[in-house]
């Protein structure tokens, strides 16, 4: 927060527009319905801040999801996204224009430049929330956060400080449809960056082979954990995937072991799923993991422990060794496909 300036002072909620090439990612959308929620318990206003030149283009979409203003900021000189550029040009921006709220996608560009921006501000950043609210009398943003282990959900707030900043996972909130259109404002700015003078530069966006690791979409998901116990025996799951047409996912430990890449992980720090089927194998159930998946139209769980967490949100349990249970069960696949 700027020194002399006042809680008060500070109006709006923002969301910050992430934008591949071709389309908004769909974290803004969402970010969009939520943020206009908040904008109508504090009576104020949703403004969409796009960096980039496709402030008129994307307006109408920007719009019919919740934004009432476009804050469109165009540099000639950056194509991409740049970190510095980010930070600059928000940190600006917010100091002349006060908004009450930031959020912001936890996507890999959003934990990237956020927690700088929030620096620089001043300000408290509260990261991956779970859940947003607002207390209409103070303007207090209720940050939901999972802490202490996944022991505690916490209600993190900024009191002291403006603007508040959050940022959420895609998958988190539902994105909403205005059903009555109302006009947007779409304001352009053009800002003068010199990318070739920063220390650090997009040098080139590389697309990751999406075809067989993008988790966010199937609607089968075999998913392992530290009870996997090594790389190899994540090749059962990838051999169970094949045989009932799903895709292999992952806990966060699973990942941070190399047992799969980080892309598959799910979970708060990860990806939220919403698959039709959600094959737990080996995976204690902390809060972290469940609640990218917990909303999962139906969960088989394998654990050899019968007390672990998992079984409390599973639909079906199997309390086994999934070494052995999962050989198994692909054989009786087989044997039941050819029989
Ligand atoms: C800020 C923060 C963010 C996080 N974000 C995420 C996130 O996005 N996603 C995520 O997943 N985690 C996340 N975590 C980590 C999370 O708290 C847990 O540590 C993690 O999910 C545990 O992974 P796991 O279930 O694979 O391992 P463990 O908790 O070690 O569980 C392994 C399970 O396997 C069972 N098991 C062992 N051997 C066998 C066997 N042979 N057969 C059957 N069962 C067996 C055990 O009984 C145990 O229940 C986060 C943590 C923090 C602090």
């Amino acid at each position: 927060m700027q020194p002399n300036a006042k809680l008060e002072d500070y109006s709006g909620v923002w969301v910050v527009v992430e934008r591949s090439e071709s389309e908004i990612d769909p974290v803004v959308l969402e970010l969009l319905g939520k943020a206009w929620d908040l904008a109508k318990k504090r009576n104020t206003s949703v403004t969409a801040v796009i960096l980039g030149k496709h402030a008129d283009q994307e307006s109408k979409k920007l719009g019919i999801h919740g934004a009432d203003n476009i804050l469109g900021v165009h540099c000639p000189d950056v194509q991409d996204y740049e970190q510095e550029f980010y930070t600059r040009v928000l940190t600006e921006l917010v100091h002349e224009r006060k908004p009450e709220i930031i959020l912001i996608g936890a996507t890999p560009q959003g934990r990237d430049y956020a927690p700088r921006l929030s620096k620089r501000l001043n300000t408290g950043l509260t990261a991956d929330c779970t859940g947003l609210d607002i207390e209409e009398t103070t303007g207090n943003l209720l940050q939901e956060c999972p802490t202490y282990g996944g022991n505690i959900m916490a209600i993190i707030q900024t009191v002291s400080s403006r603007p508040q900043m959050a940022t959420v996972a895609r998958g988190v909130f539902k994105p909403k449809i205005r059903t009555k259109a109302s006009k947007v404002k779409v304001e352009k700015i053009t800002y003068c960056f010199d990318a070739t003078r920063e220390r650090a530069s997009t040098v080139d966006i590389i697309e990751q082979d999406g075809e067989t690791r993008d988790v966010r979409d199937a609607e089968i998901l075999v998913a392992g954990g530290r009870g996997m116990e090594s790389s190899e025996n994540f090749g059962l799951l990838e051999e169970l995937a094949r045989e009932i047409g799903g895709k292999v996912a992952g806990t966060r430990s699973a990942c941070d072991l190399g047992w799969i890449e980080k892309n598959c992980q799910v979970g708060q720090t990860g990806h939220v799923v919403k698959p039709r089927l959600y094959i737990a194998c080996g995976i204690s159930g902390a809060i972290q993991h469940t609640i990218g998946m917990q909303d999962s139209e139906h969960i088989i769980a394998i654990n050899k422990d019968p007390e672990a967490r998992i079984f409390s949100i599973a639909d079906t349990c199997i309390v086994a060794d999934v070494l052995e249970f999962i050989p198994a069960f692909i054989n009786a696949i087989k044997r039941f496909r050819n029989s």
